[in-house]
């Protein structure tokens, strides 16, 4: 039959059209990645054919046996890549793996205990908006406002006087380590299951360069695409069997219908090379650069929210810049640096708004940047901020230009899918 390119030109020039953007601009959004050629050939495979509901051996569907052994392959690499006995690699996104906690632990109506989305935790950690924070009884934890960071007292004190039923650590733009021991205390203390979702440092946990969450963790959610360099998706891991029992009822039939079993696939690999060597150099790497870049933007008068970073993002506070997140998006992503406005904790900027941008090191680590690279690439931040704030929020035009320039060099220094 025939390729994309005669069936369809029009998906297939927008297709082409993100492939150069993906090649041509300096990639710096902290929960995305650059997957290997392998990963995307596992995803647009013929598995995406097959309906598979049920688990390996036990489907509702024939003609599973070539599935089976892809989903196997995922689960026994994923637990050998964490070091704990039962994972579901079913779920479609991290906020399914997520929900699939919910259901499996906890009823409507219950507490559950998460970090607010404004300190920089994630809707599904039971922000109003969300399922999680709609139909159970979300009670919120922040951040200090001194260091910005998470203060166990406080959060023993909430446990106690609510007494939930689950306590969630991890959030979307936290960029320090959590004491999964303490957190583990606090939940005992009051008979709470502890759940860790580990989305956005999976990958350093993979690569040993951050603590894991196990054993402290009753049971530990995360995606699959971000800092893990895998497919877009989901899972769930755990060390308990009833648990684990729960949560496979969870997600089916609980929550999905048939499992994507060509993500799966894609999951498979991607776990594989997680379990490479190379891979502890790559998460080495990411961790390195984003502490380059956050000290050279605090050297070009950026505050970097909790003074720096323990992992691959970091949340810059452009206020001593009299700068907000929105234009700062904006003129970044006109000299082709891509990033995303954030709040601050504490921001007084609506969220559309925000007072901040949040930055990573995962996609640009994968094309091959080193310290040298994540240094240049914060002096170019830096010279779009000042353009911005000499100029008000058109910015630098000659600034601007020049950046560009400078990114077209880094990038083509680091082609992706060239071959
Ligand atoms: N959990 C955390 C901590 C996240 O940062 C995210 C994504 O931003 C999710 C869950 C949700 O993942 P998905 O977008 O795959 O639903």
């Amino acid at each position: 039959s025939a390729s994309l390119r005669d069936a369809d030109p029009d998906v297939a020039a927008a297709v082409k059209a993100e492939l150069g953007r993906q090649q041509h601009e300096i990639e710096l959004i902290a929960s995305e990645n650059i997957v290997s050629r392998a990963v995307l050939e596992a995803q647009g495979s013929v598995l995406t054919n097959k309906y598979a509901e049920g688990y390996p051996g036990r489907r509702y569907y024939g003609g599973c046996q070539h599935v089976d052994v892809v989903e196997n392959l995922a689960i026994e690499r994923v637990t050998k890549l964490f070091g704990c006995n039962f994972a579901n690699v079913q779920p479609n996104s991290g906020s399914q793996a997520n929900q699939a906690v919910l259901l499996a632990l906890a009823s409507p109506g219950d507490t559950v205990m998460g970090l607010s989305l404004d300190a920089g935790g994630h809707l599904t950690h039971g922000a109003k908006p969300n399922l999680s924070g709609k139909w159970f009884n979300a009670v919120q934890y922040g951040v200090r406002k001194q260091d910005g960071r998470i203060d166990e007292d406080v959060v023993a004190e909430l446990a106690q006087e609510h007494q939930p039923k689950i306590i969630i650590a991890g959030g979307s733009a936290y960029s320090r380590e959590i004491d999964f021991k303490r957190f583990r205390e606090i939940a005992d203390k009051v008979g709470a299951y502890f759940m860790v979702d580990m989305a956005h440092f999976a990958g350093l946990v993979a690569g040993g360069v951050h603590p894991s969450p196990f054993p402290h963790a009753h049971v530990v959610t995360s995606t699959t695409h971000k800092t893990l360099r895998g497919p877009r998706g989901g899972l769930v891991l755990t060390n308990d069997e009833a648990i684990a029992k729960k949560i496979n009822s969870a997600v089916f039939p609980g929550l999905q219908g048939g499992p994507l079993m060509h993500v799966i696939a894609a999951k498979a690999v991607a776990f594989g090379e997680a379990l490479h060597p190379q891979f502890k150099e790559y998460a080495k790497n990411v961790v390195q650069n984003a502490k380059m870049l956050a000290e050279t933007l605090q050297r070009g008068g950026c505050d970097i929210v909790s003074g720096g970073t323990d992992t691959h993002l970091l949340l810059v506070d452009l206020r001593p810049k009299g700068l907000t997140g929105k234009v700062v998006e904006t003129a970044l992503g006109r000299a082709n640096i891509t990033c995303n406005k954030n709040g601050v904790p504490f921001d007084p900027e609506k969220p559309t708004v925000t007072s901040g941008i949040r930055l990573g090191t995962p996609a640009a680590t994968s094309r091959g940047f080193g310290t040298s690279e994540f240094q240049e690439v914060g002096e170019l931040i830096v010279e779009v901020l000042d353009g911005l704030a000499a100029n008000g929020e058109d910015g630098n035009e000659a600034v601007e230009a020049s950046v560009r320039e400078r990114v077209a060099a880094l990038t083509d220094r680091f082609p992706i899918y060239n071959d």
